[in-house]
Order: C-alpha cells, then sequence, then structure tokens
C-alpha cells in the first residue's frame, strides 16, 4: 500500500494541482461531497492513528485542525488525491480509479474485503471497537 502511495505522491505533486489551504475538502458537509475508502485503508490509517478520540459526525473528519490535516501519514487515496483545483478533476478521477484498482488487487491478496464506503463510516467503526460507540470495525 506504501508503494501506491508513494506513486500517487509523485503523479500529485508532478500535476501540482492548486490547493487554498482552506481545509473546506476536509468538511464534507460544508463542501457537499464524500470521501471514500476501502477496507485495507482504514486499517492501515487505523495502524497508524488508532481509533478517533471522540464522536464522529457526518460532516468533518476528525483529524482536520485548523484547515490542516493532521493524519498525514497513512491517509487513504480519496484525501491524496482529491483537490478543488476544475484543472485536475479528470487526471483526479483516472488516477484515483486507477489506484483504486491496484488497492483493490493487494486486498484481494491479503484476503481484506473490499469494503469501500465512506471514510467517515470507517472511523465511527473504528471508535466503536475500540469502545467508543455502537457498531463493529471487525465485522
Ligand atoms: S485524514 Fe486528513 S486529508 Fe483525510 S479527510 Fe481527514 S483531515 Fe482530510
Amino acid at each position: 500500500m506504501e508503494e501506491i502511495y508513494a506513486e500517487v505522491e509523485r503523479e500529485v505533486s508532478g500535476a501540482s494541482p492548486r490547493c487554498d489551504r482552506s481545509g473546506a475538502c476536509c468538511r464534507f458537509g460544508e463542501y457537499g461531497h464524500r470521501l471514500y475508502a476501502t477496507r485495507a485503508e482504514a486499517l492501515l490509517f487505523a495502524s497508524r492513528h488508532g481509533a478517533p478520540q471522540g464522536p464522529v459526525g457526518e460532516e468533518t473528519c476528525p483529524y482536520q485542525r485548523d484547515n490542516l490535516c493532521t493524519a498525514r501519514e497513512g491517509r487513504p487515496l480519496s484525501c491524496r488525491v482529491f483537490y478543488c483545483d476544475p484543472g485536475w478533476k479528470e487526471r483526479g478521477e483516472d488516477l484515483t480509479e486507477r489506484m483504486l484498482r491496484r488497492i483493490g488487487v493487494l486486498s484481494e491478496r491479503l484476503g481484506i474485503e473490499r469494503g469501500y464506503r465512506p471514510f467517515l463510516e470507517h472511523l465511527r467503526a473504528m471508535r466503536a471497537d475500540s469502545g467508543g460507540g455502537a457498531g463493529s470495525w471487525q465485522s
């Protein structure tokens, strides 16, 4: 997975999509989008950051502070690829599709279900599994 993420970083930094550092892309309700992740990515994220410390709502990623991501290491593909730069949209979608296919192959090889769903759902399940709420991360 780290190899896939490194390749993503190379492609993104090579294209340099515009980022205004508004942080709006991680405030999903405000921005009007949902950011998805596979289960394999969520497992990697959990191994780096553990479960969220507080409740996870529907609107904002709990790892965003002062408009910045505090969990950059191991963050999912969608966090790495999404930019609000309209000039990047098509290329970002293409990159996402290509890398999701590779993550799918990797997941299959590791026997991990695809589990592609909103990242906040993964975070809620992690928190629940750690004793912080309802649901089950392991199921
Ligand atoms: S992990 Fe970081 S980049 Fe991803 S949604 Fe949360 S704050 Fe944004």
